[in-house]
């Protein structure tokens, strides 16, 4: 008998929904890429909202790719690479990851968040100390979580709160390590962190440094290595967090560095472990997309973005962006999504990001770029929001 739990969910969905928090899938199509996409009525919507940032998945190379794989190796791996074996497209790839980083090694998971909690079971217990930058994505604080870890979050890029807390930490006794966990281009604000001063003050603590990469890989520095690489500060991050899925337009997620490391979290990574390995044919389209996105496709591809940024950051009347995300702030959970329904019916998809996914009461449209867009695109979606806030008596 289900009808009394229906009915408490139910009641949660209520309340949800008066606070303007309910969220609910909108069901796409994407025909030949994220940017031109069609909602259940058949109707066109313009896309500004997918981290496909280089365009690459629906590129017709990658597709060949896992087609082609697909009639040698098959769907499923079966289970986990500890049982089964471990395919040589997951070595391959690995190994592909690693020379991209510049880095000994990496072991890749079924997605990003996944990462996040097999770095927590193997690297994190109750003894352990995470600093955490307070606009980090929920997957590293959910891995906080779980480990049972002492964590105290800093103000977002207050290099002075850190470098309290790592003092702090430094007085606690019996502490098995401190880590300090942080992205480089941060998801809902596309801002950066200041990463080299972050390094110099975990290397004067001994702290320990885990760097989700997840927006920046495929977008910034040298061949997309990201920020770390653009830098020059690889070798002191101790672990590089990152996704396969977004820049990379595949799907799965990595943590690279010294091969010590990467064979604890084979031991102890429970996300590994006990989960089925993906598709051997996603590692083998992952390879190739890496390949692009490390070489000259790539390099065009971000010339192309950095171009569109430019264009977009100008007719919103904002500063230069590092990455290609764009939150425009509204604040209001109700406004936001009155306005991205506005938007929708001009024909622009563009999502509403509202708490808990950012804090109450800092609602906001999230634009994303990719390298397809257009300019023309940007040009009438920017118009399309000056229409909105005149005719909704904003400046
Ligand atoms: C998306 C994201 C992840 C998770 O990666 P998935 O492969 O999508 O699970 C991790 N960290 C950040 C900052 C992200 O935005």
């Amino acid at each position: 008998m289900s009808s009394d739990a229906d009915a408490a969910y139910e009641h949660t969905l209520r309340g949800l929904e008066g606070q303007r928090l309910l969220r609910k899938l909108h069901p796409v199509s994407g025909q030949n890429g994220h940017v031109c996409i069609r909602d259940v009525d058949g109707r066109e919507l313009v896309s500004f909202s997918s981290n496909d940032y280089l365009g690459l998945a629906h590129h017709p190379k990658l597709k060949g790719a896992l087609i082609d794989a697909a009639a040698v190796h098959g769907m499923g791996s079966g289970a986990s690479r500890l049982v089964t074996g471990t395919h040589p497209a997951h070595l391959a790839l690995e190994e592909a990851i690693a020379k991209f980083k510049s880095v000994e090694a990496s072991l890749t998971f079924a997605n990003g968040y996944a990462v996040a909690s097999g770095f927590a079971t193997a690297f994190l217990s109750e003894s352990s100390i995470v600093l955490l930058d307070k606009l980090s994505h929920a997957c590293l604080i959910d891995a906080c979580r779980l480990s049972g870890a002492k964590v105290r979050v800093f103000r977002h890029n207050d290099l002075e709160k850190l470098e309290a807390l790592l003092g702090w930490a430094d007085r606690q006794p019996d502490k098995d390590r401190v880590v300090i966990m942080t992205e480089s281009v941060f998801s809902m604000d596309g801002d950066v962190a200041p990463l080299e001063e972050i390094v110099a003050l975990k290397e004067r603590f001994g702290a320990q440094l885990l760097l989700d990469e997840a927006h920046a890989v495929g977008v910034l520095g040298p061949g997309g290595r990201g920020l770390a690489a653009a830098l020059g500060v690889t070798d002191q991050i101790d672990f590089h967090l990152g996704t396969l899925g977004k820049a990379l337009g595949v799907a799965g997620g990595y943590l690279a560095g010294s091969r010590a490391m990467v064979d604890v979290l084979i031991n102890k990574a429970r996300s590994f472990i006990y989960s089925t390995a993906p598709p051997p044919i996603l590692a083998v389209a992952a390879k190739v997309a890496l390949e692009m996105a490390a070489g000259e496709e790539g390099d065009a591809r971000r010339e192309s973005l950095r171009e569109l940024m430019t264009s977009l950051a100008a007719e919103l009347g904002q500063q230069e962006s590092p990455a290609a995300i764009f939150p425009y702030q509204i604040g209001d959970e109700a406004a936001a999504l009155s306005q991205a329904t506005a938007l929708r019916e001009r024909g622009f998809y563009v999502p509403a990001i509202r708490y808990p996914t950012v804090a109450r009461g800092q609602a906001r449209l999230r634009l994303t770029l990719t390298a397809e867009h257009t300019g023309e695109q940007i040009r009438a979606l920017t118009q399309a929001i000056a229409d909105y806030a005149s005719s909704h008596g904003a400046v």
